[in-house]
């Protein structure tokens, strides 16, 4: 009975002194009932494999857990720098759309700098024609706009400027008009939209939008810049658009593709090409 009393106590004593948490004084009393107690030997013996298959266990766990880290952290570090290569490439189409595009407005600037030149223009929208003619020289200019279309008069606008004299013309079928030369613009050569204008901070914002292609169009090296249904082809020569297309959409305004082909020639144009024209018929 004695000894089953012990047992008790020494059991329960048992887990605090495998963590040796009991003071000698119960330590040797412990070991006393040890040495002469078997059961209480192979429950204690039990107890600390019991402790050793635990930890163990919690190893492989741990373990697991850290090859599972691993693996992770190495796809994280993977999708980073896949991330990373992303961003870097899309930065380097975007400057290098704006060096292109500061490139190509720096060049039509200068070719729209050229006081002597000559242009034309033919414009399509489905049977519609219309013919743009300019001929400019040190700020005067002769520039005439026809537009053709099915079952209808032909159009004819005269811009004319030489000196301080300005005269345009509305030419409808047979009719001949005088307008204020001050409603409608003279003869320029179309402005390259969005291109030449904005400097590098507005090309770079451009850079953003557009979509830029280097081909040959009509045999010239040149640059098709598209934004939405818009399609410019700039001659990489000059900067110039050689080509516009506004291609027609789906229950959009523009029903038909709108193409317009421009021709320039330079330092081509003499005084007796700017002829004033007649306002009689
Ligand atoms: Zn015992």
């Amino acid at each position: 009975m004695k000894e089953n009393k012990n047992c008790k106590i020494v059991q329960d004593l048992l887990p605090n002194y495998i963590d040796k948490l009991t003071n000698d004084e119960t330590n040797s009393f412990i070991e006393e009932h040890l040495k002469e107690c078997q059961g209480c030997q192979k429950i204690l013996e039990n107890m600390k494999r019991g402790l050793d298959l635990d930890s163990k266990k919690l190893d492989e766990n741990e373990l697991k857990y850290v090859k599972y880290n691993k693996k992770y952290n190495k796809k994280l570090k993977f999708l980073k720098y896949a991330l990373g290569i992303i961003i870097l490439t899309y930065l380097i189409i975007i400057v290098s759309r704006t060096i292109i595009m500061t490139s190509l407005s720096i060049k039509a600037q200068n070719s729209q700098a050229n006081s002597n030149y000559y242009v034309k223009a033919y414009s399509y929208q489905g049977e519609n024609l219309s013919i743009k003619e300019s001929y400019n020289k040190n700020g005067d200019y002769l520039t005439t706009l026809t537009v053709y279309s099915p079952n209808k008069e032909t159009i004819k606008l005269t811009y004319y400027k030489k000196d301080d004299e300005k005269i345009t013309i509305l030419e409808n079928g047979n009719k001949k008009q005088l307008l204020n030369p001050e409603e409608i613009l003279g003869g320029k050569i179309t402005p390259i939209s969005g291109v030449s204008s904005g400097g590098i901070f507005g090309n770079l914002q451009y850079a953003l939008i557009v979509g830029i292609n280097s081909d040959y169009c009509n045999g010239r090296k040149c640059y098709i810049i598209r934004n939405d249904n818009y399609y410019m082809y700039l001659d990489a020569k000059t900067g110039l658009a050689i080509r516009e297309v506004t291609k027609a959409t789906k229950n959009e305004v523009v029903q038909q593709d709108i193409i317009t082909d421009y021709e320039y020639k330079f330092n081509i144009v003499k005084d007796t090409d700017i002829v004033k024209p007649s306002i009689n018929n």
